[in-house]
Formats: structure tokens, sequence, C-alpha cells
């Protein structure tokens, strides 16, 4: 099959994660005998540079004609970079939030996976890490709170402020309908976190779910409360498999599942839309302290590809490929630096991809350094 896939190199550490990213997309396909057309795409600091814009219309256009998009992280260091000397709304990120809106990208997608290799690297205590945990947060990325209707008064000469968290029965239902075929993906069980006891929103959050349910009978539906959820993560992370939840709660649990599997350079993204259309970036920034030195960590780039090809591409056994390979790299022992631990070989960025590479294309390894 071919496929048309949009590449946004970004800031920083951007080019040389994605470097790495396309080597294995390219080895997959070489495997499995697809072909994927490339196109570059400028976003962020690029973009400024180029255009004197963080994002054009013809980035949107150009993003719009392809298959799914990989991107690495953009962004400069607010201290130093000129970027940061612009008017805000020409820094590098508003082109993120632009490209997001403009793609309607509304489910955002981010595992969480303990690789037993990194369980050193957990803050949980070894009885409560067990057999590991394979986490998929889905958070709804366009609407609740951080997009309602929001002011700051003064009442009877009192400072209040305002925020509206509104979410409709549409809204509720497209990301709950992804939220269940991709459970139909794993392991078929959604926990879906609301707070249902005090909030209406909540109750038709979870008025609606239940409906979805319906056409989904071979998936498990349990509801949680937010707080319950966040105690249950540090708890027992294992009882989860697909959490579905708004924006504010996702933003929240996400980045408290984050921490949970050791290394921010090993977690994947994607945000999709209600086609299958994709754009998939690590879940870190562009690092600009370690840019250009070829020791940036780059699986979340790499694994941010193996989710462009199942979600967007519907190829699963070339992701699991992928995957497996990833797998295969870290129980050989190879590191970067911000995974290396006493034992294991320390190896660079270009490296690593070449490893990932090797196991892809061999099923084994015969490149030990
Ligand atoms: P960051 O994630 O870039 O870096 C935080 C720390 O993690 C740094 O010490 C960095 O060296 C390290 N790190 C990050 N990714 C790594 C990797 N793959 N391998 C090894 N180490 C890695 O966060 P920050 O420093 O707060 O932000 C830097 C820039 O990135 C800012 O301009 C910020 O706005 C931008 N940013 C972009 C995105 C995005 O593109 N989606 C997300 C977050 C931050």
């Amino acid at each position: 099959m071919e496929y048309k896939i949009g590449l946004i190199h970004g800031d920083g550490i951007g080019p040389e994660i994605v470097h790495e990213a396309k080597k294995v997309l390219d080895a997959v396909c070489k495997k499995y005998g697809h072909t994927l057309i490339y196109s570059t795409l400028l976003l962020g600091g690029a973009s400024i540079e180029a255009y004197g814009v963080p994002l054009t219309n013809e980035t949107v256009d150009h993003a719009k004609e392809c298959d799914a998009v990989l991107m690495g992280s953009i962004g400069g260091d607010p201290e130093t970079s000129p970027w940061y000397q612009l008017e805000s709304s020409k820094r590098p990120e508003v082109g993120l939030l632009g490209i997001r809106k403009a793609l309607n990208l509304f489910a955002n997608l981010r595992p969480v996976y303990l690789y037993d290799e990194l369980r050193a690297a957990c803050p949980l205590r070894e009885e409560i890490i067990g057999d590991g945990f394979d986490i998929m947060i889905m958070r709804e990325l366009t609407g609740g709170l951080y997009f309602g209707e929001k002011k700051t008064t003064e009442v009877d000469a009192v400072r209040t402020a305002i925020d509206t968290l509104t979410y409709n029965e549409h809204e509720i239902r497209r990301i709950a309908k992804r939220g269940f075929d991709i459970a139909m993906k794993r392991r078929r069980k959604i926990t879906s976190i609301d707070k249902a006891n005090v909030l209406d929103s909540s109750r038709l959050w979870r008025a609606v779910v239940e409906e979805v349910a319906k056409y989904y009978p071979e998936v498990q539906l349990e509801h949680m409360l937010v707080d319950n959820c966040a105690m249950q993560m540090v708890k027992n992370p294992a009882q989860f498999d697909v959490i579905l939840t708004e924006n504010m709660f996702g933003d929240i649990l996400s980045d408290e599942a984050s921490i949970l599997t050791g290394s921010i350079g090993m977690l994947p993204s994607a945000s999709l839309n209600e086609t299958k259309f994709g754009l998939y970036e690590p879940s870190h920034g562009s690092a600009p302290n370690i840019a250009g030195q070829n020791i940036a960590n780059p699986i979340a780039a790499i694994l941010s590809a193996a989710m462009m090809l199942r979600y967007s591409l519907d190829l699963d056994t070339e992701a699991d490929a992928v995957e497996n390979a990833v797998k295969k790299t870290l129980a050989n022992g190879y590191r970067t630096v911000d995974i290396m631990s006493d034992g294991c070989r320390q190896t660079v960025t270009s490296k690593m991809g070449d490893l990932i590479v090797s196991y892809l294309v061999e099923g084994e390894h015969k490149n030990a350094k």
C-alpha cells in the first residue's frame, strides 16, 4: 500500500529524533512492502524562521492532504531564543495549538506502558508494579473547561473569575466511540472517568458513554470518579486498560501516569480527528539543552511512528514489529543517557535508531557494540 505522510521535523532535538523514526518507518515498509511518500511541513520555530509565523495556511492545507503527520517537538529555550521576543501570538507553541484546532484533533491518546527493563525507574513499590501495566489514556482535547466561556470581573467590588465547563452530547459521543474502537484493539476494557457526583457535564458524559457502550457489547465498561482514579493509578495501575476522560481530568491524570513509566523520552502520543487522520508526536518537548548532541532518546518518536502505523494506516502487524524491536533493544541492554542504568550499554541517538532497525529487520541484532 502507498500512504502520504507529512513530516514536521520541528525544533531542538526534533530533527534528530524524526530522522530516527523515519529510518524505522522506512525499514518496516521495506519489510512489509509498503510505500510512504513523505512531504516536509514547517511548524513552530522552523516556520518562524522561514515565514515569520509559527503556522501557515500552506502547512494546514498540506497536512490535510496527508494520511497522517509525524512530528518532532517544537519550541526553543524561552530564556534565550529570539522566538520568545515575538508578540505572544507569533510564538512557536501557538503553531501547535493552531494546527490541532485547524485539523479538529479532538482525541488525544497517550499510552502509559512500563517496560520491564525500566522498572527501576518507576517510582512505585515492586509489589505495586507486579507484572507491570499497559494503559491507554484517551483525553478529549478540544472541549471542556479550557475552551468554555471565561471572564474576570468585579462583583460588588470583589474580583471574580469564571470558567465554564461545557460539553454537548456530540462531543462526548465522538470521543467515546474512539475510545471503544481503541479498546477493541486492546484488552476490551474502558474506565470512564468523571465527577458525576457533583457535575452536570459529568452526568451527561456518563449517560452518553453508556449509550455508546451498547454498540460495543464485547467491551467491559466501568465508571470511576476522577479523585478515586488519581488514587487507583498509584495503588493498582494494572487494573486499567483504556481510560476515557474529558479534557482537564485527562490533562492531570496523563501527567500523573507518565511519571510511572520512568522517562519522558519513552512516551509517544497521538491526536486524532473523526477520520483516520492523526498527528503523532513524542510527549516531550524540543529539549533545546541537548539539541545537536546526538544524545536524545528517539524512542518516544519511534513509538509515535508505531502509533501512526496502527491508528491512521491500520497496519497493526507493522506497529507490533516496531514495538517489539524497541523491546528487544531495551532487553539487550541498550540505553540512551536519559534511561541509562548500571550494567547497561550507553548508546547515542543515531545508534539507537540503527539498533531498533536491525532488530526489526533481522529479528535479532548482529551489531553488538
Ligand atoms: P522538554 O520536554 O523539552 O525537556 C525537559 C527535560 O527532559 C530536559 O532536561 C530535556 O533534556 C529532557 N528530555 C526531553 N526529551 C528528551 C529525550 N527525547 N531524550 C532525552 N532527554 C529528553 O521540556 P521543556 O524544557 O520544558 O521545554 C523545551 C521546549 O519544548 C519549550 O520551548 C517548550 O515550549 C517546548 N515543548 C514542546 C512540546 C511539543 O512540541 N508538543 C511539548 C512540551 C514542550
